[in-house]
């Protein structure tokens, strides 16, 4: 579920948050009031955690891999984490 803004309830858009994640975790600001979020330091963490440890995962189960296969995975993985993220990402009042 997608993080509310504290003040006035209103709901980060998946949009906001990964268009703030493509923007190097860009600050968010309320669409309804205005008030500016930052992105929380562990939901960093998380995210690249994610990442790249999807990837070792796939790695490791799929061994031994051809390089089409891991091309593949890479192809699905990210896109998947790209869709994702944004429902785990958490962010605080700046
Ligand atoms: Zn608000």
């Amino acid at each position: 579920m997608m993080q509310q803004c504290v003040i006035c309830h209103a709901r980060f858009t998946w949009k906001q948050v990964s268009k703030s994640l493509w923007l190097a975790y860009k600050p968010i600001a309320c669409t309804n009031c205005g008030k500016l979020y930052k992105v929380q330091f562990l939901s960093r963490i998380l995210a690249s955690l994610l990442l790249v440890g999807s990837i070792f995962a796939f790695n490791l189960v799929s061994y031994p891999t051809s390089t089409q296969a891991f091309i593949l995975a890479v192809l699905v993985i990210i896109p998947a984490n790209i869709l994702v993220l944004p429902y785990l990402m958490r962010y605080r009042l700046a």
